[in-house]
């Protein structure tokens, strides 16, 4: 049987009945909601209901779909098995299983989903295709209603799956502090430092702002716990869905501060593991750190920084609130086409003091991890060198 012969057999009602599987385990695994509460499955559109601890916004919306779409691209088995209802209960949720059943028929879905239930499935996640949340409603603080629908047949376009490049997302923090570095002055000895505006940018796609409000709902000066917190999960779940998540000396800054802020170092120092920083990879090579927009203009990249990052806290003391978070997004899509234009062209290249373009060879990027496991670069003619462990001595242990 070919591939458009056994997605026409497929039944719609057992795809979307699938998809529930699949969404209520990923609910559950990165929200710690409970199975879904309410579901109403059709063959077009169907909608489940989810108790939540917080309210979802966009940016988890999209990491739902991501990680729903990341699962079914594994192509996972759908299985079962049946089991007597003393074995049943011992070892799985039997919410919605009715009284009186004595023979508990137990569905599995791979390594991702086990429960007892009576339904039909497909034989195999792929014949999904691709999901999409056409809305998520709060219907209350603390439910929400998510809309969905499944495209069968369409290709999904998940990094991890597939041969083609992952698909890559930046970070940058901006901070509030305001100081003077005098010269020859570690930056250092003003930690610790607040963030006031953090962005998330999808390459071609989502792009969110992190910040809080003050209760007239202006930008307040510094992001709140939460709301670091939440920006952590994200990065973690994109990880997890396959994203390649980059950010310029994210390693040494970003996720350090992130941390700090959201009161987890723990969590922060797990995805600065995970993370492509071409800038401490350059460092790693060259013994000395480079500059994003010396890259930039290195790689050819028509792209120029909006202000310069001492600027930034002035600006958004002062109410400069749009400027700075065009900034913020600004680099963030620097940092893309910068990790774009490194792999295609196997080198990064910068602009050095005296004008002159240089050229390092990078045949690929690596995680920090990856990095900090190399051997550490040449540093032997330099003065004042930086110690390559102070990229990550804030690492928890
Ligand atoms: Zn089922």
């Amino acid at each position: 049987m070919d591939d458009s012969q056994s997605r026409a057999s497929i039944d719609p009602l057992a795809a979307a009945h699938t998809a529930e599987h699949v969404l209520s385990a990923v609910m559950q695994r990165d929200f710690g909601t409970g199975r879904s509460l309410e579901t109403h499955l059709s063959a077009k559109k169907s909608k489940c209901d989810y108790r939540v601890k917080r309210p979802l916004g966009e940016a988890d919306v999209r990491s739902i779909e991501a990680a729903v779409n990341a699962e079914i691209a594994r192509d996972l088995l759908v299985t079962s098995f049946v089991v007597d209802r003393a074995e049943a209960e011992s070892h799985y949720d039997m919410g919605k299983v009715p009284e009186g059943a004595e023979a508990i028929r137990i569905v599995r879905i791979g390594d991702l989903d086990i429960m007892p239930c009576v339904g039909s499935h497909v034989e195999r996640t792929s014949e999904l295709g691709r999901f999409v949340i056409r809305s998520a409603t709060m219907k209350s603080d603390r439910v929400v209603r998510i809309r969905y629908a499944l495209m069968p047949g369409e290709h999904i376009e998940t990094a991890a799956l597939c041969d083609e490049e992952p698909q890559v997302l930046s970070f940058d923090i901006e901070i509030s502090d305001v100081f003077e570095l005098g010269v020859g002055e570690d930056f250092e000895t003003y930690a610790p430092f607040h963030i006031s505006v953090a962005a998330t940018v999808v390459r071609e796609g989502d792009e969110v702002l992190w910040y809080s409000e003050n209760e007239d709902g202006s930008p307040a000066l510094n992001i709140m716990r939460q709301r670091a917190r939440e920006l952590l999960e994200y990065l973690s779940r994109m990880q997890d869905a396959g994203y390649m998540v980059c950010a310029w000396n994210g390693l040494g800054f970003d996720l350090r501060w992130i941390g700090h802020n959201a009161g987890d170092m723990r969590t922060a120092a797990k995805v600065a593991r995970r993370i492509y920083d071409p800038m401490f990879q350059f460092f790693n090579q060259r013994g000395f750190p480079v500059g994003l927009s010396a890259v930039a203009e290195g790689l050819g990249i028509g792209q120029t920084k909006l202000m310069s990052g001492a600027d930034a806290p002035v600006a958004w003391r002062v109410g400069h609130h749009e400027r700075v978070m065009d900034y913020v997004v600004g680099d963030c899509r620097m940092t893309n086409e910068i990790v774009m234009a490194i792999q295609r062209a196997g080198c990064i290249r910068w602009v050095a003091s005296q004008g002159r373009v240089k050229s390092e060879p990078m045949e690929r990027l690596k995680t920090a991890e990856e990095v900090i496991q190399d051997p550490g670069p040449d540093q032997g003619w330099m003065d004042r060198p930086i110690d390559k462990a102070s990229f990550y001595s804030w690492f928890p242990e």
